[in-house]
């Protein structure tokens, strides 16, 4: 009778385990959201506030001249203010973000967008605070430069 409780007791707390490990592998993946790439890389503290993945998916070359990636941004994750002097192309592939040219009101991106931020103009992109984003960037015309980083995009800013 005991064996028979103790087997009893093993399966409900084996079942309770699985159970756990299955929601975790569940809020892992909304976390992540619906990852079209690989995560790649993390990005350098010098260059985003918080927790950004990048892998290119195009390297630069002098047939193309365009440079296309992935960046995976977590809740709070923002790339710091920077411009790009042949313009930057977003596309949206998960979650819900922001996206600011400088001087110009926040707007919130999300799943599906298609952002055109032109050339030499300063600005920033992230992630919401609650919801993590996924995007794809085309930068063109690269031999014309990629990326001008600048400063940390503040908290104050970040909230407006
Ligand atoms: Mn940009």
């Amino acid at each position: 009778m005991i064996a028979i409780l103790a087997g009893i007791f093993f399966l409900i707390t084996a079942c309770n385990s699985n159970t756990k490990k299955r929601q975790e592998i569940m809020k892992a993946d909304k976390n992540e959201l619906n990852a079209i790439f690989p995560k790649g890389e993390k990005g350098s503290a010098d260059l985003f506030t918080g927790n950004a993945y990048n892998i290119g998916l195009v390297d630069v070359d002098s047939v193309f001249t365009t440079a296309v990636g992935n960046v995976f941004f977590e809740p709070g994750a923002r790339s710091n203010w920077h411009s790009h002097p042949a313009g930057q192309i977003l596309i949206i592939t998960d979650g819900v973000g922001y996206h600011q040219i400088e001087g110009q009101a926040i707007e919130t991106i999300k799943k599906g967008d298609v952002v055109k931020c032109p050339p030499n103009v300063r600005h920033w992109h992230g992630a919401s605070p609650q919801v993590g984003l996924q995007q794809i960037y085309i930068v063109p015309n690269t031999e014309k430069g990629i990326v001008d980083w600048q400063e940390a995009v503040t908290d104050e800013q970040y909230k407006k």
